[in-house]
């Protein structure tokens, strides 16, 4: 089958690689018929995560039809139209039980690497490199589904297949930021980061039944969707000091809650985010937190700040004292998809989330490499590149 695969730093290749087959009785095969590129796919594309080897396929958002079912697979037929969370979870271990999907303690076949990073191993993602399992992505024609009585959803009729591309990360991961970061009616929320997560997480903030949602970015194309699609306000960072902003339209308090949607390649105007890429760029820190920073400034004391954008390492000049004197709460999780799915497609079916507009440039996989770069460079107003297989 043809793939788009990982051939080093920044080189992108559609190739030929092996169809994938069931190699467990709880797996499925499903025929992609949409995948989609997405932000933290940009640190595999840089080199900023570990354990990639040339000839990696790469993605891990998709939806499609099952083709072929392994023989203990209880809840999927052939012909079943579905989407995949990004995370594969056993649904039988502590994790699982307790609706911690994306921190499975079996899927994460190479589980030494992150655990000498972090301490302990989170649970596999599909096309993550090898120190998330080590799984083939979904840029393909076929993807391998494990345990996918747990992973993969029978999308209703009411949601067309684009509509629920969204739902294997980008919606479920903005909903756990808003539901984990704890905000609830009344609430005013702030979210950094205008792109599908950051957008996906202020729409869930405004369901959970906040007050007032802040959505802030640079780019107009996005902060225009924040409004036409999500109706939440924003905030342009390259116009304005956000910090002063946010007070200005919280009454002098700061948001109640504040979601981080950008990650470790944050950036901004000043001196500040100079400062990190050098030092990232000489691997003193991986992640620049340029945005977890100012997200923890904003708050206001006693409020909670959730890492959603995906950071891989060490951080500096972290304000832990802001932290700790504003008896801040800091949390933040990979997402547990297979926990909010059902409920999800429930909502995309009766109309109440937008997500098909996040799919602003769809393309054939042969485009892949093309692809990717406009969604690097953001180019013609790039939110995700789509592609068809
Ligand atoms: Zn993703
Ligand atoms: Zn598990």
């Amino acid at each position: 089958m043809k793939a788009l695969c990982w051939e080093g730093v920044n080189r992108l290749a559609v190739e030929r690689v092996p169809d994938p087959r069931i190699q467990n009785a709880h797996d499925v095969i499903v025929k992609v018929r949409y995948t989609t590129s997405c932000g933290s796919d940009l640190h595999l594309l840089d080199g900023y995560i570990p354990a990639m080897e040339a000839g990696d396929v790469i993605g891990h958002e998709f939806m499609g039809e099952v083709v072929e079912v392994g023989p203990e697979v209880t809840k999927h037929s052939v012909g079943d139209r579905v989407v995949v969370v990004s995370f594969i979870g056993c649904g039988s271990c502590w994790y699982c039980d307790n609706d911690l999907w994306s921190l499975c303690d079996n899927t994460n076949t190479n589980p030494g690497i992150t655990q000498g990073l972090w301490g302990q191993d989170p649970g596999g993602i599909f096309g993550y490199s090898h120190a998330m399992g080590g799984f083939m992505g979904s840029h393909a024609e076929y993807v391998r589904v494990p345990f996918a009585d747990h992973g993969a959803f029978t999308v209703p009729e009411e949601v067309d297949d684009l509509t629920a591309l969204f739902a294997s990360d980008g919606l479920p991961t903005g909903w756990m930021g808003a539901h984990l970061g704890g905000v609830g009616p009344g609430d005013t929320v702030a979210v950094w980061g205008a792109g599908g997560v950051g957008q996906m997480a202020a729409h869930a903030a405004m369901l959970l039944g906040a007050e007032q949602v802040v959505v802030i970015d640079r780019l107009p194309e996005r902060l225009g969707m924040v409004q036409q699609h999500v109706g939440a306000e924003t905030i342009d960072y390259t116009a304005t000091d956000v910090g002063a902003e946010l007070r200005e339209r919280t009454g002098g308090r700061g948001p109640d809650v504040c979601i981080e949607a950008v990650g470790q390649e944050s950036a901004t105007n000043g001196p500040e985010y100079l400062y990190d890429k050098v030092k990232q760029q000489l691997r003193l820190e991986n992640d620049r937190p340029i945005a977890m920073r100012e997200a923890v400034m904003a708050c206001r004391k006693g409020g909670s700040v959730f890492a959603l954008g995906v950071f891989a390492g060490l951080v500096d000049k972290f304000p832990l004292g802001a932290l700790m004197n504003k008896g801040l709460t800091l949390r933040g999780a990979q997402q547990h998809g297979q926990r909010y799915l059902p409920m999800l497609l429930d909502r995309l079916a009766r109309g109440e989330i937008s997500t098909s507009h996040l799919a602003t440039h769809v393309m054939a996989l042969d485009e892949g490499p093309r692809g990717y770069d406009m969604f690097k460079n953001k180019e013609d107003g790039c939110v995700r590149a789509v592609f068809q297989p």
